[in-house]
């Protein structure tokens, strides 16, 4: 059947609905490369694919959604609607999450994550992104 899409615009439509490439994603990418940091993203070779690797400074950042990995924040809550659906859903990501951050950190890597409402106005979006680029400097071997 042909679809009623460009292939661009399919790819865009795709990259939302499985969360691939997410914009708080694509904003820390875009201020470390700014600021000269090289990466490389979701490296299939490391446990949990992380968001951005620095080989560099042997770290590993995720970006992560609140919903999603559930931060203890307001975004982080889950539905009254279909809760148990949800809770099981949601407590294998937060377990997938816990023993993929292990397994990095047993490989001698950093691991930091940062909280999509951490990005959430422009303000948070300075403080926090100075702050990842602090973390990840000083992770650099000496
Ligand atoms: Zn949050």
């Amino acid at each position: 059947m042909a679809d009623i899409f460009s292939k661009q615009k399919r790819s865009k439509i795709m990259s939302k609905i499985s969360g691939k490439e997410t914009k708080p994603e694509i904003l820390v990418r875009s201020y470390l490369f700014r600021e000269g940091f090289r990466f490389r993203k979701n490296d299939k070779r490391y446990p949990g694919k992380p968001d951005i690797f620095l080989p560099k400074y042997k770290t590993a950042v995720f970006v992560h959604g609140c919903f999603w990995h559930r931060h203890n924040c307001k975004k982080g809550k889950l539905p009254k609607k279909n809760r148990e659906f949800w809770e099981k859903k949601i407590n294998d990501n937060v377990l997938r999450d816990k023993k993929n951050i292990k397994a990095l950190e047993e490989l001698g890597l950093k691991v930091i994550v940062l909280w999509q409402c951490e990005l959430r106005n422009k303000d948070l979006k300075k403080q926090n992104l100075l702050r990842l680029v602090e973390m990840i400097k000083s992770n650099l071997p000496s």
